[in-house]
């Protein structure tokens, strides 16, 4: 049996997985973790607490907010309890919480279309910005939904007079349904929820007809470690009906997971009946992990509200700094206001073999994430600039000024 460290993961065709092969997959990882920057992963979270739970199964079929009976392999408490603390950091009313652990934002997203669809009972048009996550369309299409893009300013956020133009030319009697990207995924832009109400307002779409769901997937729980008086609206206190994240990005749990927040009082009743394992099957999967809600609880205590902040308040700083080093040099570098993404003129091809990163209309970007050292981003700068110098600048002349802060942002 021949195991070999590098290039693709060795194992034998047949027979068991090693040991060695085991560690050759983690010694990849490692490889692979000093080129790390264009992808939102905190890897600063510590799990060894919880391995003791990998020796059993917890499957939490079920829904964390409904009484279960005749099984007991579950954390559904805890998952209860998770819920509740987002629904806290998100500023829903206590009394109207509700929500799940999903296997990502994806999924998470998917729970809030169906909901939404069964409230309207599928009278219902899906808003979203051309900057939203691809998973957007993918999910109205699986879901039968007509689904309009808005489109985006050159900053990523959604133009919400648009929007209103939109909405006003929909078919009479139909909802509508806004997925808000908080925190786009080439520019971390974040949508504004009381922008977009207002201008369904503007569109006269009434109250009741309506329903915003935050995809705050990566910046949610950053964004809300801030004043609310000084970042842009996004939570439940806000507007969003309801709200998503994702598990494997800030709060770095090693596994992809997510979670979705919703209003009790917004969501249509739901159907208690009990199945064979004794809980009423309210959630879009079946069986459900039972060690991510206790990872992403384990994560959301063990950081505590001021270690989430000053995680957060690490990444910005290391963003602002990288900003700083690519503008002393003339390359027309940027970041919003509060983001962990610092947006440039996209590298080479040469570059990016060796930095895996992803570009879009000529621009590229990495993402400052807790647990990566800044000596990473710096390496990457002087690379970047070598790299420039030797195969000339890019196109790109400027970043998009759009937004007021962006000036603010490029300046600082
Ligand atoms: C990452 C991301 C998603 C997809 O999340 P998964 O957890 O990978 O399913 C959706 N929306 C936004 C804004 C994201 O950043």
């Amino acid at each position: 049996m021949a195991v070999t460290t590098g290039g693709p993961l060795a194992v034998t065709a047949d027979g068991p997985l090693t040991l060695a092969g085991v560690r050759d997959l983690h010694r990849r990882w490692l490889d692979g973790a000093a080129f790390d920057i264009g992808y939102p992963n905190a890897v600063d979270f510590d799990a060894s607490m919880l391995l003791r739970l990998f020796d059993v199964t917890l499957n939490n079929v079920g829904h964390p907010f409904t009484p279960t009976s005749g099984f007991s392999g579950h954390s559904l408490d805890l998952e209860q309890q998770f819920i509740r603390e987002l629904g806290a950091m998100f500023r829903c009313p206590a009394e109207a919480v509700t929500g799940f652990v999903t296997s990502g934002s994806t999924e998470a997203v998917r729970a809030a279309m169906l909901t939404a669809r069964t409230r309207f009972r599928r009278r219902l048009i899906v808003y979203a910005s051309t900057a939203a996550h691809t998973c957007v369309a993918k999910l109205a299409e699986e879901l039968c939904l007509p689904l309009q893009h808005v489109p985006a300013h050159a900053d990523g956020t959604m133009d919400t007079t648009a929007l209103t133009e939109l909405v006003q030319q929909r078919r009479r009697g139909m909802a509508v349904l806004v997925v808000a990207t908080i925190g786009t995924t080439m520019l971390e832009a974040v949508d504004d929820v009381p922008a977009i109400h207002t201008a369904l307002d503007a569109a006269g779409v009434p109250a009741r007809s309506r329903w915003v769901h935050a995809d705050a997937a990566l910046a949610g729980i950053p964004l809300a470690m801030l004043d609310p008086a000084s970042r842009p609206g996004f939570d439940i206190a806000d507007g969003a009906d309801s709200i998503n994240i994702s598990g494997h990005k800030f709060l770095g749990v090693p596994t992809p997971c997510g979670a979705i927040v919703l209003r009790t009082d917004r969501c249509a009743p739901p159907d208690l009946t009990p199945t064979y394992t004794g809980a009423p099957d309210l959630t879009p999967a079946g069986s459900r992990s039972g060690h991510t809600p206790v990872l992403m609880l384990a994560a959301l205590r063990g950081f505590g509200t001021d270690g989430l902040r000053s995680r957060a308040e690490t990444c910005r700083s290391y963003a602002v700094a990288l900003v700083e080093l690519l503008t002393a040099a003339d390359v027309p570098a940027w970041r919003h206001q509060d983001a962990f993404t610092v947006v440039f003129p996209a590298p080479s091809d040469r570059l990016r073999a060796r930095w895996p990163l992803p570009v879009q209309d000529g621009w590229g970007h990495v993402i400052c994430m807790p647990g990566k050292p800044f000596t990473r981003y710096e390496r990457f700068a002087a690379e970047y600039l070598t790299d420039r110098r030797d195969h000339g600048g890019h196109p790109l002349g400027r970043p998009p000024a759009v937004a007021s802060d962006l000036e603010d942002a490029i300046a600082c």
